[in-house]
């Protein structure tokens, strides 16, 4: 008997069947809102040739010693997992760096943990404190991924915007008019993207202040903290009272040139460490065992190379701060990080608009502020991690543009 002839009920699969993903996604990730910068980077993506200040990168390749660590261990037969919260010596060698750099004594076996990049340490920041409708603060213009990653961990994301007029330091009085008994929690980035601002020690203490005052925690973002030009930065965690509230987040995709090998670290008080731990090791097992040698290599062996990168960033943000303030744009010096935030207000234009008219008349592609949260409108961000030529070609075009308009 062929299956033709069979009895037996046959599924039925209806041709067309389709699954109505509206109903089926999750709420959350539904409400998140598409990204501002998509529709901007669509049509940079279309142009040939254009020149980038977009991209918040290295434009260095690791160095070579970090390469051949991890080519040797793949050779070496490294291709297993670690330990959930990482390689002790990494560990180890990471609590020696804060505590030679900064005075910050952390302790490798409960209080650091290896993270898949910063962007994991947010997550897991954020997932391991907050419960549903918990508030968390931040402080806009801010890193694009802040308030999307607090919404997801189920939090209510509190925007205290700050002013220019302020160099985007926030006031205390405006975080204290924002306080609710439901604050939970502080997310903050210093050295900043986008602003390239830094806190000084004063501003710290405010923002300490806040958070001791009314019992807060504090992720706190110092992925830029080498790349501090003119002033020693000055870790959250070293201001008193705030080292048994504060998650120290730090990495080596910026200073090492390593974006891609995501792998960064976060250091916090035991409790806070063992809680995260627990969620990454379900959610992850442990971060990429060649990128943690890596990592290692690049912290016993590669201060010089992090130094000589750091030197090539100092000078191209001279220029391109000059060039700026020559072309008619104002733009504050930034102390770290990699980039330039000029005002773009003397030209008349939204920040979208400038964006736009630039890519399409010089081949140009900056960020507009808005991008960072409405406090940026006016301003634009322009990454200096490119080579000094492109730099001063990039500069060229945006003169002979800002020329047509004033
Ligand atoms: N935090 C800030 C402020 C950033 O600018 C970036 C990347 O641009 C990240 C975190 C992500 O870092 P990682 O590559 O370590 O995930």
């Amino acid at each position: 008997m062929d299956s033709s002839q069979s009895k037996r009920p046959r599924l039925e699969i209806k041709k067309g069947s389709k699954v109505n993903w509206s109903n089926k996604l999750a709420d959350k990730v539904q409400s998140l809102k598409p990204s501002g910068i998509r529709e901007f980077f669509d049509i940079v993506a279309s142009r040939p040739d254009y020149i980038s200040l977009g991209v918040g990168e290295p434009d260095f390749v690791s160095p070579n010693p970090i390469i051949n660590r991890a080519t040797d261990a793949l050779k070496d037969g490294y291709t297993h997992y670690t330990g959930n919260q990482g390689m002790l010596e990494l560990r180890e060698e990471i609590s020696k760096y804060l505590k030679s750099e900064y005075s910050l004594c952390y302790d490798p076996n409960n209080e650091i943990i290896i993270t898949v990049g910063v962007s994991q340490g947010i997550d897991l920041a954020l997932r391991s404190v907050t419960n549903p409708d918990d508030e968390i603060m931040y402080f806009t213009p801010s890193y694009v991924s802040y308030e999307p990653m607090i919404q997801l961990s189920g939090g209510k994301p509190v925007n205290l915007k700050t002013r220019a007029e302020d160099n985007f330091v926030p006031r205390l009085a405006d975080m204290q008019e924002k306080h609710s008994p439901s604050l939970k929690s502080l997310l903050i980035n210093y050295p900043s993207n986008p602003t390239g601002g830094s806190f000084a020690e004063n501003d710290l203490k405010q923002i300490s202040k806040f958070c001791i005052d009314n019992n807060l925690l504090v992720i706190s973002d110092e992925i830029y903290a080498e790349l501090s030009y003119d002033t020693k930065h000055i870790p959250l965690a070293t201001v008193n009272g705030m080292k048994e509230r504060t998650l120290l987040l730090g990495g080596f995709s910026k200073s090492f040139a390593m974006t891609g090998w995501r792998i960064a670290y976060a250091c916090g008080p035991a409790d806070w460490i063992q809680s995260i731990l627990k969620i990454h090791q379900y959610s992850m097992l442990c971060a990429p065992t060649l990128s943690q040698l890596a990592a290692l290599e690049a912290l016993e062996k590669c201060t010089n190379q992090k130094d000589e990168m750091k030197r090539s960033y100092k000078k191209r943000r001279d220029y391109i701060v000059e060039r700026f303030n020559q072309i008619g744009l104002e733009c504050k010096l930034p102390s770290g990080a990699f980039y330039a935030f000029p005002s773009i207000q003397a030209t008349g234009l939204k920040s979208m608009e400038f964006a736009k008219r630039l890519i399409a008349e010089e081949n140009v592609a900056v960020v507009p502020g808005t991008t960072f949260g409405e406090v940026g409108e006016g301003f634009i961000r322009c990454s200096y991690a490119t080579s000094l030529s492109e730099i001063t070609e990039a500069l060229n075009r945006i003169e002979r543009f800002v020329q047509k308009l004033l």
